[in-house]
């Protein structure tokens, strides 16, 4: 399940209606999940596999595939079978696809309505499909391709035009009484994106599920995802993330996971907590905290390492975290729980973080 935290200390959720994607709520309270999409060829079931286990390990709740091709199609009933995780078919232009990723099990089929062909004609029986089958699926739109009379009307992909599109779709969808889906408006721009989300969200209690999409390369798309899902979930506004990186979806995960976890809204993994380093600082600040960080990459117990350049501010936030060092004089006082236990000299003290973090982690119940 999700180890998420379903209220958020900054602001009360918007309120939505919760559909399911397999056994994971999305909105109505629930906790906020991540979502990434594998980027093997959905046909290489093995690879494709894999990379889900990957996925899963580092944290990631939903997983979302793409469908182009008819041996992807093929392949949808071995994924879904053995997957950890809910499987999502992304499915664009041929509605057949559609239909067999929901005879195939998947959670949650993606649709754009904009460019499945004859969608006005074949959407009716889509919403009966995943009626039967009891899943859910997602709408809306990216900037990209949003249908050419809305973007005329407004000018561009506009708040304004990505939000009357998302409501033209729920709308043919609630026409036939079909509830269970949840939305995206989609924008590379984040503030853009963030202006979008809060017009929808003003608009009715759909699931939100919020993305900055073809934000860039890892450093690029980290920043766009973190600064427009901060100030939406700030706001109480999402209810499931996807960050989009041109980077393994590994890393997605990981950031959409941490971009939680900051926020209070996803029980906390190990953090490091280091000082900038300064002229006053008699340690390499920056080695060592990259060193404890490297080396506690594995460790998924709520751990709070500290790892400090000087005695200024270092005995003090050493003392607030789990497990720290406060530096000086080519020596490091390490910390638990604000006592110091022992003083080491500068080269052994990441080993000792290490061996103390580790000992910590072996003796906290499993996350
Ligand atoms: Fe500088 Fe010390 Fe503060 Fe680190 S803890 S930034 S070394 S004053």
């Amino acid at each position: 399940g999700v180890a998420g935290i379903s209220e958020s200390p900054l602001h009360p959720r918007h309120q939505t209606r919760r559909i399911m994607v397999g056994p994971v709520p999305v909105g109505g309270g629930a906790p906020i999940s991540v979502q990434s999409m594998t980027n093997t060829k959905t046909a290489n079931v093995g690879a494709t596999l894999q990379q889900i286990a990957e996925l899963t390990a580092a944290g990631c709740d939903i997983v979302r595939v793409a469908v182009p091709t008819q041996d992807d199609a093929d392949a949808l009933p071995r994924i879904v079978q053995q997957s950890p995780i809910p499987v999502i078919a992304d499915i664009h232009f041929q509605s057949k696809y559609v239909f067999q990723a929901i005879d195939a099990g998947c959670a949650a089929v993606r649709v754009n309505p904009g460019n499945i062909h004859k969608f006005d004609q074949v959407g009716p029986s889509i919403c009966q499909a995943a009626t039967d089958a009891g899943i859910s699926l997602r709408i809306g739109v990216n900037a990209g391709s949003l249908d050419k009379e809305l973007y005329e009307k407004f000018g561009g992909p506009t708040p304004e035009a990505l939000v009357a599109s998302a409501l033209k779709e729920a709308r043919m969808f609630e026409d036939v009484g079909f509830h269970d889906f949840k939305i995206s408006v989609k924008h590379h721009d984040p503030v853009t994106m963030v202006e979008t989300y809060r017009l929808l969200a003003s608009k009715g209690d759909w699931p939100l599920h919020l993305g900055v999409t073809e934000a860039g390369p890892a450093w690029q798309g980290t920043i766009k995802s973190c600064l427009a899902f901060g100030a939406l979930l700030a706001e109480g506004i999402g209810d499931t993330i996807r960050v989009s990186l041109s980077a393994p979806p590994v890393e997605e995960v990981k950031v959409g996971c941490k971009i939680l976890e900051y926020l209070g809204l996803r029980q906390r993994h190990f953090d490091i907590i280091s000082c900038p380093s300064c002229g006053r600082s008699q340690v390499d600040v920056i080695a060592l905290a990259n060193a404890v960080t490297d080396g506690l990459k594995e460790i998924t117990a709520p751990i709070r390492v500290a790892v400090m350049g000087c005695i200024v501010n270092g005995p003090g936030e050493a003392r607030e975290a789990d497990l720290g060092v406060a530096s000086g004089n080519g020596k490091g006082q390490i910390f638990i729980k604000g006592k110091v236990v022992e003083t080491v000299r500068e080269d052994q003290i990441v080993e000792t973080l290490l061996r103390y973090a580790n000992d910590m982690a072996a003796n906290m119940p499993v996350q």
